[in-house]
C-alpha cells in the first residue's frame, strides 16, 4: 500500500512497509533513510535489507511527522537529536549550533601544534554542544580542558556529551573570558573558538535551516567580527608564552580576522582552507611578553 494514496489521516496508516515509507517522502533518499532508521531504531543497512518490513501505525505516524518537519526546513540533526563530529556522536538540540565538518579543522590544527600526550591546557570559548572541547579532550587524554558558553541550555548539552564520551571537561557559564573571572584557572596552551560570525544583515541568516539554530550562536548582531575583537583583546592574558589561538570564521573573513590577530600582537598567523578550499580557520601564537 502506498503512503501517497493514503488519506492524510495518520491513524489510518496500516501495513505500511519500509519501501512505502521511503517512496512517499519528498526528501533526498539519505534523509528519508536517516529519519526512518531513527524511528525504527535500526541502521540504514538494515532498512536496505528489509524493505518489505512492516511498520506499526505509530511508527509510520512518527516517520511522517519527521518528514513533514524536515520538508518545512528543520535540520535533520535536530530531528535525530544527534550529529557526528570527529567520529564522535554528539547530542544536539535547538539550544546549540549543529557541529559542521569545517569546524573539525580547528581540532586537527590544534592537534598538529600541541603534544597530544602531554598535560596541555585547552580552553574552548562558546562551546555549544561541546564538539571542539570533547574532540580535543578525547584525543589528548592528559589534557586539562575548560569550555565556556553564555547559554546554560547549551552547557547542559555539552555536559551530557562530555559524560557520554567520558571526558572530564570543566564547563563554565559566561560570555567569552568573563566565564573565568574570579577562578583560579591555569594559563592555556591553546584557546579555540567557533564563535558567531555571520553579520546581522547577511542573507545567509534567512536560510530555513539556519533559522532553526540559535541566533546567538550564528551572529554577533553586528559586522560578524565582534567575537574576534572580544576574544583577541583578552586572549594573551590567558595564554602561556607561545600559546595558540585558533578560530573558525566565514570564508570571506580571513583577511579581517588575520588582521585582528596581528593587531593584538600575535605572530605566525596562518589561515587554513576547509575541504572545499575555502579559508575558514585562522590561528596565531602569542610570543611577546604577557601584558
Ligand atoms: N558555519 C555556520 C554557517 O555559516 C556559522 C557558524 C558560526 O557562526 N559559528 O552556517
Amino acid at each position: 500500500m502506498s503512503l501517497q494514496r493514503l488519506p492524510m489521516r495518520l491513524e489510518s496508516l496500516e501495513r505500511v512497509t519500509v519501501r512505502d515509507c521511503l517512496k512517499a517522502a519528498r526528501l533526498p533518499r539519505l534523509e528519508s533513510q536517516l529519519l526512518l532508521a531513527h524511528v525504527l531504531g535500526v541502521s540504514r543497512t538494515w532498512l536496505i535489507a528489509h524493505d518489505d518490513a512492516e511498520l506499526e501505525s505509530q511508527q509510520a505516524r512518527h516517520y511522517l511527522q519527521l518528514c513533514a518537519k524536515r520538508e518545512l526546513g528543520q535540520p535533520v540533526a535536530y530531528l535525530l537529536g544527534q550529529r557526528e563530529f570527529m567520529g564522535l556522536m554528539l547530542e544536539v538540540n535547538p539550544a546549540v549550533l549543529i557541529p559542521r565538518p569545517e569546524t573539525e579543522l580547528i581540532v586537527t590544527h590544534v592537534l598538529e601544534q600541541i603534544d597530544a600526550q602531554a598535560p596541555v591546557t585547552i580552553l574552548d570559548l562558546g562551546t555549544g554542544s561541546g564538539a571542539i572541547a570533547i574532540a580535543l579532550a578525547k584525543a589528548c587524554p592528559a589534557a586539562v580542558v575548560f569550555a565556556t558558553d553564555v547559554s546554560a541550555q547549551a552547557l547542559a548539552v555539552a555536559q551530557s556529551n562530555a559524560q557520554r564520551h567520558e571526558v572530564p571537561i570543566t564547563l563554565l557559564q559566561g560570555s567569552w573570558f568573563d566565564a573565568l573571572i574570579g577562578l583560579d584557572c591555569p594559563k592555556f596552551d591553546a584557546i579555540v573558538s567557533n564563535p558567531p560570525y555571520i553579520a546581522k544583515d547577511d542573507d545567509h541568516l534567512l536560510q530555513p535551516e539556519l533559522r532553526c539554530e540559535p541566533a546567538i550562536a550564528l551572529t554577533d548582531g553586528g559586522d560578524g567580527l565582534g567575537a574576534y575583537r572580544s576574544i583577541l583583546a583578552s586572549a594573551a592574558r590567558y595564554l602561556k608564552p607561545g600559546g595558540l589561538v585558533c578560530v573558525e570564521h566565514g570564508f570571506e573573513q580571513a583577511p579581517a580576522v588575520s588582521g585582528l590577530f596581528r593587531q593584538a600582537g600575535f605572530s605566525d598567523v596562518m589561515t587554513l582552507p576547509d575541504l572545499a578550499g575555502l579559508p575558514r580557520v585562522t590561528a596565531g601564537s602569542y610570543n611577546s611578553e604577557i601584558r
